[in-house]
């Protein structure tokens, strides 16, 4: 979850480090640190807190140009300065970084301390730095190799040494790390943010990868020591897209940026007049993807939500038997995968942890697995079959939701494309992505109404608890709401189906809790209806998101958010962005740090 960099080449490394420290700031934010490899030692800065405090305590004159840096989201100690990495070994020879858990870091913590080890830290990854101190034979590679076939769990790596400056080792196992190739200079990081401002040629690497970098060049191999030939990629992001440019959260840009980014994950796929879609990602399984029997969906926290969508969309647009699971109980289960059975994970950074593990276990099993991700390259969508990418440009607020969006959206579409080749007409395919093409316009004129929104929070931001009901395509979205505004404003939510909230959530309702109904029309608009009398009749208050035209709801409700009107699968798309809008809202008038959120981190890559 957290952010690693390690810079090797003839510039200052500090402010390096230190900028690409800010721009990975977002995958976790309790600690963060710096090692520097002067010429005869290793200087280490650490702190507890965000990296303004670490730059604060800096000495920003260091000329060392190695070095490598972290930005820590805890699993194993509290975040304080002494947990924050780079980890040494005991005599300060060995710095690492390290994102992930090392599983049996008790056994090699009793095995050291045998060995005479003394700990400082209470962390896993502090076993690797004094592993490979114990195992060093004058080859930092070679004994960064030797320490890791010790180690089970997961790992992203960087580690250097004062005997060998200008030298950074780096490895994976389930965590990200690549490098960029920049011009007698290499950058190892967690994440592509973290390098654009220098290059965007870049190389992943595969779990049980190394790479040994220094500025005579980047040799990789396998953890046996067989040597891999990677080929240099592009990052196709660019640098403003990571940039706030002129707003003030990260969150309330990509809220912003929803009208654009659809658009963009739209085109060249859709083409209304003759009702046909392209998408290339999965054009090669097209055959197998088309008889699939069964479609299991599995992701987790917002991604889920947009996979709840994504089984109406299914069933009732290709008919094809759809079920969603959250990634971290498939994974352990023992799911029964039959012939015919197709597995979608869906991740925007295509890291989750769970997310692949339940990706290869169905693999394994004999699905057909696709992927929906946004980073491209990442993990999950090299694990994959195939795939189709959300194309929605750097998500960096904690919150997802410009990708919640773009997953219904690729979702939308793949459920069409499905239908399309079973049993839909083409009237009715060109119908539906006459629809889908207008989303992006209509999303923009739902952003107008961003005061009508900041109305609502003004107004129940004071209350702890609120409930979020919609139903059928709704309920995810209420599940949704309800998670956007407790991440962020750490207001108590909880979403539901509205019928169920006769079997028990009822009793909660009194005259001091908001209820958001997501009433917009449709099939089950007349039932909804009736749940808002419920709990009005108990004294409840009710915000509505209705479609433009309902003057009844206004009638109904203390305060409605308007939505433009689109066929009922395609609502989740319009319905979620007054709600993105309300949290957004709510979290600023609590006083809270909407991009980066109390405990959480955007990129879950432990389990
Ligand atoms: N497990 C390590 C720790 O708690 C690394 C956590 C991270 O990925 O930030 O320090």
């Amino acid at each position: 979850m957290c952010g690693i960099i390690g810079y090797v080449g003839t510039k200052q490394a500090l402010p390096i480090l230190l900028e690409g420290l800010k721009r990975l700031e977002y995958r976790g934010y309790d600690s963060a640190g710096v090692a520097l490899v002067g010429d005869d030692a290793i200087r280490i800065t650490k702190s507890a807190g965000r990296i303004s405090v670490l730059e604060q305590i800096l000495k920003h004159d260091d000329q060392a140009v190695t070095g490598i840096a972290h930005t820590r989201w805890a699993t194993h100690g509290a975040p304080n300065d002494i947990n924050a990495h780079p980890h040494t070994d005991q005599s300060g020879r060995f710095a690492v970084v390290h994102n992930g858990i090392i599983e049996n870091h008790y056994t090699l913590r009793t095995y050291l301390q045998n060995e005479g080890v003394t700990f400082k830290s209470d962390t896993d990854t502090e076993v690797l730095g004094q592993l490979i101190a114990l195992l060093y034979d004058g080859d930092l590679e070679e004994t960064v190799r030797k320490a890791l076939h010790e180690v089970r769990g997961t790992y992203g790596i960087a580690v250097v040494c004062r005997d060998e400056p200008g030298v950074i080792v780096a490895a994976k196992r389930g965590s990200p790390l690549l490098v960029g190739i920049g011009k007698g200079e290499y950058i190892v990081a967690s994440d592509a943010s973290a390098i654009l401002a220098h290059t965007s040629q870049v190389v992943y690497l595969e779990d049980d990868e190394m790479v040994c970098v220094s500025a005579n060049g980047i040799r990789t191999t396998t953890l046996e020591d067989i040597p891999v030939t990677k080929k240099i990629q592009e990052i196709e992001w660019t640098l403003d897209q990571i940039e706030l440019g002129g707003h003030e959260h990260f969150m309330i840009k990509e809220i912003h940026e929803q009208g654009a980014a659809l658009k963009t994950c739209m085109r060249g796929r859709i083409d209304p007049e003759k009702g046909t879609i392209h998408l290339g990602g999965i054009a090669d399984v097209a055959r197998e993807l088309t008889r699939a029997k069964r479609i299991i969906l599995t992701a987790c926290g917002t991604a889920w939500h947009a996979g709840l969508v994504g089984e109406y969309l299914m069933e009732e647009l290709a008919r094809i038997p759809c079920e969603v699971e959250y990634a971290s109980e498939f994974r352990y289960r023992n799911p029964i995968i039959e012939d015919g059975t197709v597995v979608i994970a869906i991740s925007q950074s295509g890291e989750t942890a769970d997310t692949l593990a339940a990706l290869e276990e169905a693999k394994q099993r004999g699905a057909l697995a696709l992927g929906v991700v946004n980073v491209v390259g990442s993990s999950i969508a090299r694990t994959t079959d195939a795939g189709i990418y959300l194309h929605v440009g750097p998500e960096i607020g904690v919150a997802s939701t410009k990708a919640f969006s773009g997953q219904v959206v690729v979702l939308s579409m793949l459920a069409c494309y499905l239908g399309r080749r079973r049993h839909m007409s083409q009237p009715g395919a060109e119908q539906f992505l006459t629809a889908l093409e207008r989303i992006p316009e209509q999303v923009t004129t739902i952003l107008e109404q961003n005061d009508a929104c900041r109305k609502v929070a003004e107004t129940y931001v004071d209350r702890d608890n609120w409930l979020y009901l919609g139903r059928g395509y709704q309920y995810p979205v209420a599940l949704e709401g309800a998670l956007k505004l407790k991440e962020i404003s750490y207001i108590h939510a909880e979403g539901l189906p509205a019928a169920e909230m006769k079997h028990g959530p009822i009793a909660l309702i009194t005259d001091d809790m908001p209820v958001v109904f997501i009433a917009t029309r449709g099939s089950q608009y007349e039932k909804i209806i009736s749940n808002i009398e419920e709990v009005r009749s108990r004294g409840g208050r009710v915000i509505a998101i209705a479609t433009e035209g309902d003057h009844h709801i206004s009638q109904l409700a203390e305060s409605v958010i308007y939505i433009p009107d689109t066929l009922e699968p395609l609502q989740p798309i319009l319905t979620v962005i007054p709600l993105q809008l309300i949290a957004y809202h709510a979290a600023l008038l609590r006083g809270c740090n909407v991009d980066k959120p109390r405990n959480l981190a955007k990129s879950v890559t432990v389990e």
